[in-house]
């Protein structure tokens, strides 16, 4: 005999599995889309997506890493990143593009306007970002996990009518939280800890995953 009991119940299948899991809101919707394109990132010290939405469709998506056509961050194609430098230092010198950075080139490569847009941000803008999202016309940017927002960042988006807004009380997708409490190998100590508690996919949870 079958174990199946998503018919033998007099309970529809969707409406299970709607009880089981809630329709997400927009909001949710789309940070749970940008954890998702995040898994592509091809940076080795940190993973960041964007998604740009206009009328709550998806214009574009973009995650970090090396430009198009230059060797992987992961594979060695960033010497800063590969290096011991300290989170936050030597950054003049990482060919890594930010996600926010590639979903608006991405847009442009493509000819789609980013006007009135918003942006869904895994990890909070930078400067550089603020100012390229402040041009591309961006009018909303939703972010998940802070990362030392500066004063002059919140200045600009703010001076510039850009609302910048943290997204409360979210959680992320389960297969993303999964990901993260696999127990990292990773060898260099500080590098393991950024895994722990930053990286969505780790190159061992990957590995699970069959990707
Ligand atoms: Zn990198
Ligand atoms: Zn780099
Ligand atoms: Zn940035």
């Amino acid at each position: 005999m079958s174990d199946c009991t998503c018919h033998d119940h007099g309970e529809a299948p969707a409406a299970a599995a709607a009880a089981a899991a809630p329709r997400p809101d927009w909001d949710t919707y789309f940070m749970d889309i940008a954890h998702v394109v995040k898994t592509r990132s091809n940076c080795s010290r940190r993973n960041v997506a964007a998604v740009i939405v206009k009328d709550r469709r998806i214009i574009s998506t973009g995650y970090n890493g090396t430009p198009r056509g230059v060797r992987n961050c992961n594979e060695g194609g960033c010497p800063r990143c590969a290096s011991n430098a300290p989170s936050g230092t030597g950054l003049g010198e990482c060919i890594c593009s930010h996600a926010e950075e590639n979903s608006i080139t991405q847009a442009a490569y493509h000819g789609i306007s980013t006007k009135g847009a918003t942006i869904y941000v895994t990890l909070s803008p930078c400067l550089m970002c603020s100012k390229m999202i402040v041009n591309a016309g961006i009018r909303e940017v939703v972010y998940d996990e802070e990362y030392s927002v500066t004063e002059q960042t919140r200045a600009i988006l703010r001076e510039a009518g850009v609302v910048l807004r943290r997204l409360d009380g979210y959680r992320r997708p389960r297969l993303v939280r999964w990901a993260c409490l696999l127990p990292c190998k990773r060898s260099r100590p500080a590098r393991s800890a950024r895994c722990g508690s930053q990286r969505a996919l780790c190159d061992r949870a990957a590995r699970a995953l069959g990707r």
